[in-house]
């Protein structure tokens, strides 16, 4: 294997352990206590799993953390009615609702509803909004991660042609986005499942960023020799493990560096819903962020 395999865990635990240190200081110097509530409706196993993950971390940072579980019948009221109790909640500094949502709730106006101060999950419109006219507030935590991982590799992204390939609104659009911000000053190719010859325009990139959800997409022909391959997908292969979209063994052979699955991207994500936290804490008592 030629590529520096990305240690995203060992990242992980190292921005948890300053995020720590931050809250312990918040709570020293100033009696705040950065709050975290997430909302779970029904018992999807996943969203409980993703859930217990985010509450288990937050605790460790010194965090509160407030977990809210509402039966699958749920009605879109009642759902509404727990977000605008949050928001008026003063110890709660960050809310989370956990998508998916059964099929009869509908997400939009439930992310619409949360005080864009406290969306730490970036997923209220405005907040995208904001991330689009260049003026984030929050960034949603899976394309944060993926920032932090390429500034701790020591990737430099001004200039550099960055290919994204998946477009959602979770993933793929903001990070488009975000890497074309002053200051990252990328040049990105957003690309998706209507793009024509993906191999072709994989090759183009510096950095290519792979989040689309299926295994074996990414192959080493489609891979610039040295580009840097972060690789977003989390996949349940046949045999229960997790599995990415880039075929790991011979991508390795010719990229730079490479994120694993699991171990690169996915500890990132819950370490930046944290950081959101601490920031949303800090910005509404008018503390500087960082
Ligand atoms: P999503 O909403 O299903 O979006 C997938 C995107 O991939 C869509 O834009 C789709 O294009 C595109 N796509 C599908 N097939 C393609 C193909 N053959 N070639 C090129 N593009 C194709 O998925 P998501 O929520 O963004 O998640 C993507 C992956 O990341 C999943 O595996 C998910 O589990 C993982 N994920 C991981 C984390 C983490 O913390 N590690 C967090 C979030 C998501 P169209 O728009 O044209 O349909």
């Amino acid at each position: 294997m030629s590529a520096t395999v990305i240690d995203g865990k060992a990242l992980a635990a190292e921005v948890r352990s300053r995020i720590g240190t931050e809250v312990a200081a918040l709570r020293e110097e100033h009696g705040i206590q950065p709050g975290l509530a997430a909302v779970i409706v029904g018992e999807d196993p996943a969203s409980q799993v993703y859930v217990g993950m985010k509450h288990r971390a937050s605790e460790t940072a010194g965090m509160r953390s407030e977990q809210h579980v509402l039966p699958a019948d749920t009605s879109q009221e009642a759902l509404e009615a727990l977000v605008a109790q949050l928001n008026a909640d003063d110890a709660v500094d960050g809310i989370l609702v956990q998508l998916p949502l059964p099929d009869h709730l509908d997400p939009r106006p439930v992310q619409e509803l949360i005080d864009p101060a406290k969306d730490v999950d970036a997923l209220n419109p405005y907040t995208a909004g904001r991330l689009a006219v260049g003026d984030p507030t929050f960034l949603s935590c899976t394309p944060y991660g993926v920032l932090e991982i390429l500034e701790h590799a020591g990737v430099d992204t001004a200039g550099a042609d960055i290919v994204v390939v998946g477009r959602s609104n979770l993933v793929g659009r903001p990070l488009s986005v975000m890497l074309t911000l002053k200051g990252r000053d990328a040049t990105v190719t957003l690309a998706h499942s209507r793009t024509r010859d993906l191999g072709e325009v994989c090759r183009r990139a510096d950095v290519l960023v792979a989040a689309v959800g299926r295994i074996g997409l990414i192959t080493a022909d489609m891979v610039r020799p040295g580009a840097t391959v972060i690789d977003v997908g989390t996949n349940r292969a046949a045999d229960g493990s997790l599995v990415g979209d880039v075929v790991f063994d011979e991508v390795a052979e010719v990229a730079g560096a490479i994120t694993p699955v699991p171990g690169g991207v996915g500890p990132m994500t819950v370490t930046m819903l944290l950081q959101n936290t601490l920031e949303a804490a800090r910005e509404r008592r008018g503390l500087p962020r960082r």
